[in-house]
């Protein structure tokens, strides 16, 4: 029984041909038992998002702005009221993001960036919500600003697809954070990756597969869904030497414990 902690069911490639319905069944016959679906867009998504999953048992969604869109006129007008309005405005808002910095593509400028990142940690603040932080060649100020709006005390989120440094993989675990693999763990060239899981307290991990992106081995560069997060979870079990349903057991126990708005399932 999986949780997928990070996925994107409202992204188009999902929807030709009610094709999201056919991917939940194959996550329920995969035992991936929930997902949760993130929001990147406040203005042009989160509505949609929440009408998609509200009907749907055991799917979640976040409200956020992605630091690629940071920029965006439209996402810098929701000011942290707003923010904090929307993440309380239903049941089925579990979290807030994704959001972060990625000074990897700088869609957005850094400046843009770090304002909205700094939003969205006050909110979850205000909320007692975690936090979705999506991180890319930005280490270092993802820790900084999240030390700074907290003062130094941490907070609850997820260092979604974790794929950063181990030293700040560390730093976020002494923040409090949960730490995420996706399918990059599977990865053939990913040896650092499953050298830093090892050291992940057991508490702490999440699995996910940002779907439709980055399916993992062995069906790498196929379209991704939440039925393949299972293949990451073996390897992760296989890592941190517990069986595969043991570790779907601890990630599925961990979800419930970081987004404790979610009812666990029983
Ligand atoms: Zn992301
Ligand atoms: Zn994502």
């Amino acid at each position: 029984m999986w949780i997928d902690s990070h996925c994107h069911l409202n992204h188009s490639k999902f929807n030709p041909d009610g094709g999201v319905y056919e991917a939940l069944r194959a996550a329920r016959e995969a035992g991936v038992i929930g997902m949760l679906s993130i929001d990147c867009l406040i203005r042009e998504e989160f509505s949609g998002l929440l009408e998609l999953v509200k009907p749907l048992e055991n799917v979640w969604c976040t409200v956020g702005t992605h630091p690629h869109d940071a920029g965006r006129d439209d996402e810098k007008s929701v000011s942290l009221d707003e923010l904090v309005s929307l993440a309380n405005s239903d049941d089925k808002v579990i979290g807030i993001g994704e959001c972060g910095l990625d000074y990897f593509y700088k869609h957005s400028s850094q400046n843009d960036q770090q304002s909205c990142f700094r939003k969205h940690i006050q909110a979850c603040l205000k909320t007692d919500l975690p936090m979705i932080v999506h991180a890319r060649d930005a280490d270092d100020d993802i820790i900084r600003i999240i030390r700074e709006e907290t003062s130094g005390e941490g907070m609850r989120g997820v260092m979604h697809c974790f794929s950063s440094s181990t030293k700040m993989g560390h730093e976020a675990i002494d923040l409090g954070f949960h730490i995420s693999f996706s399918g990059i763990l599977t990865f053939k060239k990913s040896e650092n990756l499953r050298d830093f899981a090892k050291d992940v307290p057991l508490d702490r991990l999440l699995v996910e597969t940002d779907s439709p992106y980055l399916a993992p081995e062995p069906f790498r560069g196929a379209m991704n869904q939440p039925a393949l997060v299972v293949h990451t979870g073996k390897i992760l079990a296989g890592i941190k030497n517990v069986s595969v349903d043991e570790m779907a057991r601890i990630t599925t126990r961990n979800f419930f414990s970081l987004f404790n708005k979610a009812k666990a399932i029983s």
